[in-house]
């Protein structure tokens, strides 16, 4: 993934290489048939030419009949698909049927007036269909590493690398594109390289992408606090639930508890009551004695 320009399809062709797998580009493929002027070549045309998307159901027919190929059965390098959510979504459907989940999804990340610059500068060679920048990444001199070294390359600048296109394609990677980038990062497959430097410095940041597999178990939860607390927020609330009711029960307890404690001081209550009304005549009883005491003393 990246906007027009970020050097996917330059990097794609060198993992080719290093994996043996090819590089599906849906903008070569449509490129193809806009050359053999096929039906979807001419239907394309004008789309590319204005640098919009071709509509979603066509492009997914053009992947799911270049993934069936054989040469793709060892696995193949996406480059420029998915562009639109709809695109990702029928991709990811796609490979559940085939049985073959995507491994990872590489963004390369370049500053708008870089991509402007590679942009301007990108040619293309008609015959082997190479791509090369006339500022950073000129074909090699002597130029006779066209079709096994037999010619020159033939350079061409794509039409929809022309100035006022390349702004209108800069705009529709923004709206349409950009919003898929959060739909892999919450899959916990995005891995981000920075695409700026030499081709051969990117080249080892994405391999290092590549093999970096530990973060994709731990990508989804970071990638999504906002989930990962939207999960965690109901559960204090079923915490609290239940120790309420122990409150409640036993505060129940308690004043169950405490009730036959009150009918039993109540007696104890009376009693005192009882022995403070009968100390009077206690003191009664204590005083004749002590005066009959006295009296038997005198007499
Ligand atoms: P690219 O070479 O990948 O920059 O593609 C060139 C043009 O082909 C784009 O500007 C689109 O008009 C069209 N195209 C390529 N891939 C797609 C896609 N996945 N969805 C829609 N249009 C595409």
């Amino acid at each position: 993934m990246g906007a027009p320009g970020s050097g996917k399809g330059t990097q794609a062709q060198r993992l080719v290489s290093q994996f043996g797998i090819p590089q599906i580009s849906t903008g070569d493929i449509l490129r193809k048939h806009r050359k053999d002027g096929t039906e979807l070549g001419k239907r394309a045309d004008a789309i590319m030419a204005k640098g919009l998307l071709v509509d979603d159901a066509t492009m997914l027919d053009i992947i799911r009949d270049r993934v069936a190929q054989p040469d793709a059965r060892q696995g193949f390098i996406l480059d420029g698909f998915p562009r639109t959510q709809p695109q990702a979504e029928g991709l990811s459907t796609l490979m559940r049927e085939l049985g073959t989940p995507i491994d990872s999804v590489v963004l390369f990340d370049v500053g708008v007036e870089e991509l402007v610059r590679r942009i301007s500068g990108r040619r293309t060679c008609s015959l082997c269909n190479k791509v090369f920048n006339i500022y950073s990444a000129p074909p090699a001199s002597p130029a006779t590493d066209c079709v096994a070294g037999s010619s020159e390359h033939q350079l061409f600048q794509r039409k929809d690398d022309e100035e006022a296109t390349v702004t209108e394609r800069l705009r529709v990677y923004e709206q349409n594109t950009r919003p898929v980038l959060s739909y892999y990062s919450d899959a916990g497959l995005l891995r981000t390289v920075s695409a700026e430097g030499s081709l051969e410095q990117i080249t080892q940041r994405v391999l290092a992408a590549l093999k970096d597999e530990a973060p994709v178990s731990a990508k989804p939860a970071a990638a999504r606090p906002a989930r990962a607390k939207a999960v965690r927020k109901p559960a204090p609330k079923r915490r609290k639930a239940p120790a309420k009711k122990k409150a409640v029960a036993r505060k129940v307890v308690r004043r169950k508890a405490a009730k036959p404690a009150r009918k039993a001081a109540r007696p104890a209550a009376a009693k005192r009551r009882a022995t403070r009304k009968a100390r009077p005549a206690v003191r009664k009883v204590a005083r004749k004695t002590r005066r009959v005491r006295r009296k038997s003393k005198r007499g």
